[in-house]
């Protein structure tokens, strides 16, 4: 991603501004550090401007082409603690996009339905059987001759709670 390499320039830049003598003599930063706090914040602003358009374009574009999105109702919050799943969950812009969902699907009369996270992953969607796997899994394997993507295994398991939930998707 362009921005944040530029981010990450902008703020080696205004660490190599700031001074600790000035700190400790109580003296205000140069004015080039002034400059370039400003320069890291408008990028941070830029970025997530950014983030916010790409998730709502990518949610209206899902609202329109589906009758029914089903996705887990994760805990942002809870996730974004575990160090290394941070970065990719906060990038990936996961709250906004959900939220963009379900407010375009309310417009376009589209369900949207948050199902519990448990065992998504773990279930065998073919047969039902807990199948343990830890993150760097890719692959569902299954005794009972399933054998599937990860993540394509989970999205299965979601969209039939989802379906569950609802009951009689025909009707609408
Ligand atoms: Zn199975």
């Amino acid at each position: 991603m362009l921005r944040e390499k530029r981010l990450k320039k902008l703020q080696r830049r205004l660490s190599k501004k700031y001074s600790k003598e000035r700190k400790q003599n109580k003296q205000p930063q140069s004015s080039n550090y002034h400059k370039a706090r400003n320069r890291v914040a408008r990028q941070h602003l830029k970025i997530s401007r950014q983030r916010e358009e790409h998730a709502k374009i990518a949610a209206r574009y899902v609202i329109q082409f589906l009758d029914l999105v089903a996705y887990e109702d994760l805990k942002v919050r809870n996730l974004v603690k575990n160090h290394c799943l941070a970065k990719s969950i906060t990038d990936a812009g996961w709250y906004q996009f959900r939220q963009w969902v379900e407010r375009f699907g309310q417009k376009m009369g589209k369900i949207t339905v948050a199902v519990p996270p448990h065992y998504t992953s773990q279930e065998c969607s073919n047969c039902g059987t807990i199948v343990k796997k830890s993150l760097s899994t890719r692959n569902h394997k299954c005794a009972c001759g399933a054998q599937l993507d990860r993540d394509f295994n989970a999205a299965i398991n979601i969209l039939k709670r989802g379906l569950s939930t609802v009951g009689h998707t025909g009707t609408w």
